[in-house]
Parts: structure tokens; C-alpha cells; sequence
């Protein structure tokens, strides 16, 4: 869900081609797990973390601090999302009556980080976690490059801290470290991390464990990223994982019901996964303009005239190229589910399809889901002649556009003038 969504949004603010064309390159949606699910992984693969529990209750908290070692634990908000410790979602508790506090003000309450929207997310559970003495943070991930083909390592001495203001502010601070899939993570490749953080005797031997243990999961469990955010040297010397952060493949989740079984839908936009029962490439975004369009290229085109012609999308919908009465249907409803949908623009192609076929699909769900709001729609293609005709010859008041441009000044002006 995160890699294509993040794009789209970063599309939508720069308006760039590159990224729309990467986009349409972009199998499957990443699936997120939480911190605690992650760090039970950390452990299977050798990547040490804090001893910790995850509870549900502020009850539970407090007992769970019967088992951690320490007279001071952090309490930390299980939400698909980072940012936390800016908003009040991690939390030093200085003694277990703070625990069942912050516990209790976490529990049952959302979260609102820079990573998820206004909305925010539902806390549903905290991990209570040992604390651990920082000395340094640091910043590890390993990730699948598309520009390398290569799966890469990318670190940085300044972790804890928005690796995206990093890399804008001071990439010299970056190290990046493409792995040969015939070689695997060589010794030589930690070292090159380990002395960039200036790490001595048994800490370089500790990192190339952790870096091993993290190619091993991303390979094993197809994950497309496993970012720890911080990792850190201890007071101590001991380098253990703090955070952790886990993607996987869609396209492969089926593949592991171990992890697929980690999947919290609690965490995910409702509107997304019901697109996903019909085949419909669904994003929510923020304005008033609903799409819906055939092809991920021509969807990333609508949104650009929309945004040219001074409106502003509410989705991104890709119906497919074989679309069909039942698809356009549902796809009606999911875009009339947002309640910031004031007009919607139907874009099709019909290249495969036929565009009078489509234009009954669009009368017929029209007519099913009681559209009251106004519809453009711009048919081109194959038939598109006696698609325009049917939709014209309607009682349903939708617009029939003679071409794209002219279809998204309508929509606007329609939105606008509803809003
Ligand atoms: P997020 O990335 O969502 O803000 P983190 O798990 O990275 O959440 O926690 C934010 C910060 O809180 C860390 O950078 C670290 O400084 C501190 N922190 C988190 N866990 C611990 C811990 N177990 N002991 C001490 N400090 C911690
Ligand atoms: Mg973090």
C-alpha cells in the first residue's frame, strides 16, 4: 500500500512525469506490519532489540513491566506509521504508574503522525519496551532499488531523523551498498558501514549479523523494505534494533501465510481494500473531483488536466483496460463513499472495450447506485460515436464531453459550482 500511494501523493505535489511513469511500473501495494510483529521477526533472524511486550490494555502494562528488565520503560503506540516520537506515540514512563497512564491515553485513541493523514490511525495496542542508554543513532535499511535491480543497503550516521530531510539536506551522510545476488552481503560491505559510524572491535562483527540477518528476511520472506530507524550503540557498546519498520511484497504475501497472517486491515483505508475485492486500483486523496479511468497512465493524465484546469482529485482509480457494468458499478460507489466527492469525471478508452458498452455500464450503475451529483464523461475510442449518443439520449443528466480537455474544464466548474 505505501510505495505507490507515497508516489502518487509526491506525483500529485511536483506534477512530474518521470515519477507517473514509475508509478505505472509499480506492481502490487506494499503490506505493512506493526513495530512488535516486526521485532518478533528482528528476533528470528539475530537482529537484537529491547526485551519487550505487547498489550492491549493498560492493565496488561502494568504487568508486562513485571517481566522487563528496568525501573523505566517506553511506551510506544502500534500504528502502521513512523513519526510517532514527535507526536506523543513514544513515551518514557519513569515508573509503572506512568506505564498504565500513557498506556491508557494510547489505548483506544489515534494516532496522527506526519505519515498518515489528518485522520490518523487507531491505536489498538502499545508495545512496554526496556529503555535502552543511546549513545548514537544511526539508520539502516535494506530495500529492493529499482534503478540498480539490486537489492541495496542504505545507511547513515544521522539516524533517528527523517532519512527524506537527509538525504535533501546532507546526502554526504548517505551510504548506499548494492548487494551481488550471486555473492550475498559480503563482510567487506558491513566493514564499509561499520567504520563510516566509526564502530571498533566486536560492533563491526554485531552490524555485518544485524546487515546479514536483514538480507536473509528481505530475501526469505520477500519483503520489499526493512527499515531500523534508529539503530543504535549503546552506553554499553551493544548495537540493538530500537524501531522497526517492515514491507512486504503483495504480489508474494500469499506466497508466506505466516506473514500474511500479520496483516492488520484495521490499519488500512477501508475504501483501498474493498477496491482490492473488485480489481480496482483505488488511492484516496483529498479533493472534490472523483475519477474514474481505464489504464494507469491515462488515470495520472485525468488528475494532471483536473489539477491544470484549477480542480483537485479525490481519488485515484484505475478501473483496468476489460472493464465491465459491474466494475464501473462498484467503482461508482466507492468514489460516492467519500463524502468529498462533489462531481465525477469518467474518462475511458475504449481500446479493448467497446465505448457503448461502457456508456450502458455507466447509465446502469448511475441508475443502481443513485448518482444524485453531477458525471462528465469523455469516451474515446472504439464505438465511442454511440456511446456519446446513449449517454446524450439519457434521462440520467450525464454529460457527454466531446474531448478530454473540455470534459475536465466541465467537471470543475460542476464541482465548484455544487461546492
Ligand atoms: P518513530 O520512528 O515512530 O518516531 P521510534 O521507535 O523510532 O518511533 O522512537 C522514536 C525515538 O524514541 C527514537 O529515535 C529513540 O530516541 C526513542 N526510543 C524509542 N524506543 C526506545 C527505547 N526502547 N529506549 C530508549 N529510547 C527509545
Ligand atoms: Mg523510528
Amino acid at each position: 500500500m505505501w510505495v505507490s500511494l507515497k508516489l502518487v501523493r509526491i506525483y500529485l505535489n511536483s506534477q512530474t512525469i518521470i515519477l507517473a511513469l514509475f508509478i505505472s511500473s509499480v506492481a502490487g501495494e506494499p503490506m505493512n506490519i506493526h513495530e512488535y510483529q516486526a521485532k518478533q521477526l528482528f528476533q528470528a533472524y539475530g537482529i537484537p532489540s529491547p526485551q519487550s511486550k505487547q498489550v492491549t490494555t493498560a492493565t496488561a502494562a502494568v504487568l508486562a513491566t513485571n517481566e522487563i528488565a528496568g525501573n523505566a520503560w517506553v511506551v510506544k503506540a502500534q500504528v502502521h506509521a513512523g513519526g510517532r516520537g514527535k507526536v506523543g506515540g513514544v513515551k518514557v514512563a519513569k515508573n509503572s504508574d506512568e506505564v498504565k497512564q500513557f498506556a491508557a491515553e494510547m489505548i483506544g485513541n489515534r494516532l496522527v503522525t506526519k505519515q498518515t493523514g489528518e485522520k490518523g490511525l487507531p491505536i489498538e495496542s502499545v508495545l512496554i519496551e526496556a529503555t535502552s542508554a543511546i549513545k548514537c543513532e544511526f539508520y539502516l535499511s535494506v530495500l529492493v532499488d529499482r534503478a540498480s535491480e539490486r537489492v541495496m543497503f542504505v545507511s547513515s550516521i544521522a539516524g533517528g531523523m527523517d532519512i527524506e530531510a537527509i538525504a535533501k539536506d546532507s546526502p554526504e551522510k548517505i551510504i548506499s551498498i548494492i548487494i551481488d545476488p550471486a555473492a550475498g552481503v559480503q563482510s567487506y560491505q558491513c566493514r564499509r558501514v561499520a567504520f563510516s559510524w566509526s564502530l571498533q572491535g566486536a560492533q563491526i562483527r554485531a552490524l555485518e549479523k544485524v546487515m546479514k540477518g536483514m538480507y536473509q528476511l528481505l530475501l526469505e520472506k520477500d519483503a520489499s523494505q526493512i527499515e531500523i530507524n534508529p539503530l543504535i550503540e549503546t552506553e554499553e557498546g551493544d548495537i540493538i534494533a530500537l524501531d522497526a519498520k517492515i514491507n512486504f511484497d503483495d504480489n508474494a504475501v500469499a506466497l508466506h501465510p505466516d506473514i500474511l497472517q500479520l496483516r492488520d486491515e484495521g490499519q488500512e483505508d477501508e475504501k483501498e481494500n474493498k477496491a482490492q475485492l473488485y480489481d480496482l486500483n483505488y488511492i484516496t486523496l483529498d479533493g472534490s473531483i472523483g475519477c474514474m479511468v481505464n489504464g494507469a497512465g491515462l488515470a495520472m493524465a485525468t488528475m494532471d488536466l483536473v489539477k491544470l484546469k484549477g480542480g483537485a482529485p479525490a481519488n485515484f482509480l484505475d478501473v483496468g483496460g476489460g472493464t465491465n457494468t459491474e466494475k464501473v458499478c462498484e467503482a461508482f460507489k466507492l468514489i460516492l463513499s467519500d463524502s468529498n466527492v462533489k462531481a465525477v469525471l469518467v474518462n475511458i478508452f475504449g481500446g479493448i472495450v467497446q465505448c457503448d458498452i461502457i456508456a450502458k455500464g455507466i447509465l446502469t450503475a448511475v441508475d443502481e447506485v443513485h448518482v444524485t451529483i453531477p458525471v462528465v464523461v469523455r469516451l474515446e475510442g472504439t464505438n465511442a460515436e454511440k456511446g456519446r449518443e446513449l449517454l446524450n439520449n439519457s434521462d440520467f443528466g450525464v454529460v457527454a464531453a466531446d474531448n478530454l480537455a473540455s470534459a475536465a474544464e466541465q467537471v470543475v466548474a460542476l464541482a465548484k459550482a455544487v461546492a
